[in-house]
């Protein structure tokens, strides 16, 4: 198994897709690589790409704060990565070569963290961790176990921005799936 170190050097001059044109920072991870539970999301925006961190913007704002009303510390409790290293342009979805391309690092990055949940954060996240075609809304809030890894689906914090207030039913489920992860953690092993 390699290093964490070794994988985000090689990550930090990757050219295996194109997306490495135009990025103004690869972004690896952030949070405790001893934490037990993992959160991952679908690839840098504009912010990540400027700062170099995952989930520093807009949604990863909302991210933090609903983690932190779960009763979840962000920067020990947590390491937070994504499928794709580098932004896709004007924030498209990866493409399906693109992802090939990046997610061996992600597999890498979860065998090294070994967590006791990893939180899958929409459908890029989701349809590469979970062998499944149903959508999000279809199989968020049950654990999946993939190999050793038991994974929880839940929304997008982009999609719980667009979809409302702080009360709306989709962040009332996100809250829920988060307790669930925290609840899974707490148990003995
Ligand atoms: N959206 C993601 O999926 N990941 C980030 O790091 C930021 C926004
Ligand atoms: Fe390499 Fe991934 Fe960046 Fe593509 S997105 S250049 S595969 S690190």
């Amino acid at each position: 198994m390699r290093s964490l170190t070794v994988i985000q050097n090689e990550v930090q001059s990757c050219t295996k897709c194109n997306l490495h044109t135009t990025r103004t920072n690869t972004v690896f991870a952030r949070g405790n690589p001893q934490a037990t539970i993992c959160i991952v999301g679908e690839a840098p925006g504009e912010d990540e790409d400027l700062q170099g961190f995952p989930f520093v913007g807009r949604s990863g704002k909302l991210l933090d704060r609903l983690l932190q009303e779960a009763g979840l510390n962000v920067e020990q409790d947590i390491y937070v990565c994504n499928v794709i290293k580098c932004r896709p342009p004007g924030n498209r979805r990866p493409s399906i070569d693109e992802v090939n391309a990046c997610i061996g690092y992600l597999y890498e990055q979860t065998d090294i963290i070994n967590p006791k949940v990893i939180v899958a954060l929409g459908n890029t996240a989701v349809s590469n961790l979970i062998p499944t075609d149903l959508g999000i809304t279809k199989i968020r809030g049950k654990f999946f176990k993939i190999g050793k890894q038991l994974i929880m689906p839940t929304y997008h914090p982009s999609y719980l921005l667009r979809n409302g207030s702080d009360d709306s039913e989709p962040r009332k489920q996100f809250r829920e799936d988060i307790a669930a992860a925290l609840d899974k953690i707490k148990e003995p092993t």
